[in-house]
Formats: C-alpha cells, sequence, structure tokens
C-alpha cells in the first residue's frame, strides 16, 4: 500500500515527468506491474514512478512504448531488479531508485542497443 508519508516523498523525488517534464497531475507508475503477482514489494519506492496519465497510457497500451520504456528502467520485466537504474529522459541523466525515497545518479548503462532518446 501506498501511504500518504510515500506520496510526500514521490512528490520530491519525481517533481515531473522523467518521459516529457510534465509537472502537473502526475499518477503514480508501478515499473513492475501489479497484475504479475502481488508481491508487497510491488509498492515500495524504488518500484514506483511519478509520470503523466498520458506516457503511463502510452506505455501500458504499446508494444513498442513499453519497449524503449523498458531500456529506460522505466518499466520492469518480472526478473528484472528493483535496483535496475532509470532514465529521466529530460536531463539524459540515469538513476537509481532507493526504498528510502532518494535516487541516485548512476553512469549510463553500457548495454547494447541502449538507445537513443
Ligand atoms: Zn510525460
Amino acid at each position: 500500500m501506498i501511504t500518504k508519508a510515500m506520496k510526500d516523498k514521490l512528490a520530491k523525488r519525481d517533481p515531473y515527468c522523467v518521459h516529457c517534464g510534465e509537472d502537473a497531475e502526475l499518477v503514480i507508475h508501478h515499473r513492475k506491474n501489479r497484475g504479475m503477482g502481488g508481491s508487497k514489494k510491488l509498492d515500495n519506492m524504488s518500484n514506483l514512478l511519478r509520470i503523466c496519465p498520458w506516457y503511463n497510457t502510452f506505455i501500458e497500451s504499446s508494444a513498442t512504448a513499453a519497449d524503449v520504456a523498458r531500456e529506460h528502467g522505466h518499466k520492469l520485466r518480472q526478473w528484472d531488479d528493483f535496483d535496475t537504474p532509470i532514465l529521466d529522459e529530460c536531463t539524459g541523466i540515469w538513476y537509481v531508485l532507493d526504498d528510502v525515497g532518494n535516487k541516485n545518479q548512476v553512469p549510463p548503462p553500457v548495454e547494447e542497443n541502449v538507445g537513443l532518446f
């Protein structure tokens, strides 16, 4: 469950959508989908990302958009770790999210096919 305290921390950590920079009416997105087995860990800070409703719908409805979102850590597969870095597409900076509400800057991943943004 996402508490009020967690929502406050998320608002501080994610002041705008990592995809487009929108900062109004953001929604809380689960990087690892709740539909895929109801682990309590899914409501941990490291699995939550505030994004705009448009991007949320886009990555849940388009397979291509979902693939890019996975490359950027915005979506996780069942077997991905919660410390998979996310890309802030507005700044080009990669972060690892922790469970106390911080985002910690990390170097860009050097995997193949990370893709341009
Ligand atoms: Zn957005």
